[in-house]
Parts: structure tokens; C-alpha cells; sequence
């Protein structure tokens, strides 16, 4: 059973999400912790999260993908970024020790100007500010396109992070697609070797997410720009060969990909789950 879904708006609450996906017959989905650009959050409503546990529970969801805002970045140059990223992640583990047993994906941060390694122990500074003893979220970081000053955009840039981490328990890594091509990885004619690659760079034990996207640009641009699947310069063939790998088909998949409208997703899922050999 291919488990895939979309990144769901969370404006009308966590029940309301699962209803969503379970309509665009989806059995995961990713989520952002709080808007994506903003800072504030809403309290917490128990209520909703029992009965979102419960639809969940007996719909049989495959682990969640939540995302940490865009705009958190661990490793700016001020103090000032750095603390929002610090409080924002901790928060936001907090906030998901309620729903027990997710993921809550970020992407490592851009060293604007420091350097590769200064941003590389800085972003290892602060999970190691924010994780805790008996977390029951795994935190992942996210491959990158390398657009900018990206960190992550090299298996070895998020094996070096994953190396500083005291709760190495913890953490682990979600392959984004579009980044992981954009960044240079051939995942159209080589998927095999960049799997290898991973594996001995990383360890496939630690990949425990993928975001499913095609690319409006070709392999290596550094550019991230999501395509719909199958519009882009990955293609819908190789896009499928990666939900189908031995390597990863038992992972979630969530699609980041760009649809005015839920019959966008809803195909992409349909299509997907079509093509996904039992
Ligand atoms: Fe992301
Ligand atoms: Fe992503
Ligand atoms: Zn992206």
C-alpha cells in the first residue's frame, strides 16, 4: 500500500485535515506547525486533537510530515534569527508531543555569508538546545535545493548535521525530490546509485520521509521550483520509479506540488497509487 498525501492547509483545525485527506483518499499528509511566513500560533484545542487522534487511529494514517516555517532559519548570522528558530522549534516539539509518534520536518537553514561549516554547527547548536529526552516526535531535516546558501544540499552537509546531534535518536531525514535533483543528484537516470549513495553517505535507515514533487528546472539549477508531477523536468515515469523502490515504498510521501484546486492532489494521489505496484 502506497501511503501519500498532500500539505494541508491547518486553519480549520487537525480534525478537519484528516477529514480532508481521507476525501482526496489520502493516508498522510504534511502540515505546517503554524503559517508558514508568521510566528504566532493558536492555543491548542484538546478537542479537536482527540477526535483528529481518533479518525487517524481508525483510518489506519501513515506517520504525519509536519513543517517547520520557511522563515525559521538555525543558522542566521544574528542572534536575534537564531532565537525565533530556537523558540519556534521548541514550541512546536512541544505543541506535537500531543500528537504522539509524527514527524516535524524543517529545512537546515541558509548560512547567509558564514560559511558551510559555521552554518552546518549552528543548525546542530540549536537541535541540540531543542531536542529532549523522550521526545515522541522524530525531527527530519530536509534535503535542499542549494539555492542560495542552503545548507543541505549534499548528503554529506545533513550527515555532518545528523553527526553533532546529541539525541541522534531523534532526527532523521526527509528527501525532497525536487530538491534533491535541483541540487544535482540524477534521480531520472540513476536513481539506484543516488539511493546508494545516500545509504552510504547517510544510512537508508535514517530516511524516513520523502516530499514527492517534480521540478521546473533541470537536474543541478539550485533554483527549487516545485512542478505538478508529471509537468516537470523529473517526470511522472521516474517520479513513480521512486514510490515503487524497494528502498523507499514504505515511506510517506507527501506532495508539495502546485493545484489551484484539491482535483489537482486528489489525481496526482490517484495516479500514483495506480501506478504503485503491491
Ligand atoms: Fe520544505
Ligand atoms: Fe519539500
Ligand atoms: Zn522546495
Amino acid at each position: 500500500m502506497l501511503h501519500i498525501g498532500n500539505h494541508l492547509s491547518c486553519a480549520r483545525g487537525y480534525e478537519a485535515m484528516a477529514k480532508h485527506a481521507i476525501l482526496l483518499k489520502a493516508d498522510t499528509f504534511g502540515f505546517f506547525t503554524r503559517n508558514p511566513r508568521g510566528s504566532r500560533v493558536k492555543a491548542l484545542d484538546m478537542e479537536d486533537i482527540e477526535k483528529f487522534l481518533h479518525v487517524i487511529r481508525e483510518q489506519g494514517f501513515a506517520p504525519l510530515v509536519s513543517h517547520a516555517p520557511y522563515t525559521l532559519n538555525p543558522c542566521g548570522a544574528k542572534e536575534q534569527v537564531r532565537e525565533f528558530a530556537r523558540q519556534a522549534m521548541a514550541e512546536d516539539l512541544r505543541r506535537l508531543e500531543y500528537l504522539p509518534g509524527n514527524y516535524y520536518n524543517f529545512h537546515p537553514g541558509s548560512h547567509v555569508g558564514q560559511g558551510i561549516e559555521t552554518g552546518i554547527e549552528k543548525i546542530a547548536e540549536v537541535l541540540n538546545e531543542v531536542l529532549f529526552e523522550g521526545q515522541k516526535t522524530r525531527v527530519l531535516l530536509e534535503t535542499m535545493a542549494g539555492k542560495g546558501s542552503e545548507v543541505g544540499s549534499t548528503f554529506e552537509e545533513l550527515r555532518e548535521i545528523l553527526d553533532r546531534v546529541a539525541l541522534r535518536q531523534h532526527m532523521g531525514v526527509c528527501l525532497d525530490t525536487c530538491h534533491v535533483w535541483d541540487a544535482g543528484y540524477d534521480i531520472v537516470n540513476h536513481l539506484d546509485e543516488v539511493l546508494d549513495t545516500f545509504d552510504r553517505v547517510i544510512g537508508l535507515s535514517n530516511l524516513y520521509a520523502v516530499h514527492l514533487n517534480d521540478s521546473q528546472n533541470p537536474m543541478g539549477s539550485h533554483k527549487d521550483r516545485h512542478a505538478p508531477i508529471g509537468e516537470g523536468r523529473i517526470g511522472f515515469e521516474a517520479l513513480s520509479r521512486v514510490t515503487n523502490h524497494p528502498a523507499l515504498r514504505h515511506l510517506p510521501f507527501i506532495l508539495e506540488t502546485p493545484h489551484d484546486s484539491d482535483e489537482g492532489w486528489a489525481g496526482e494521489i490517484a495516479r500514483l497509487r495506480e501506478a504503485f505496484q503491491e
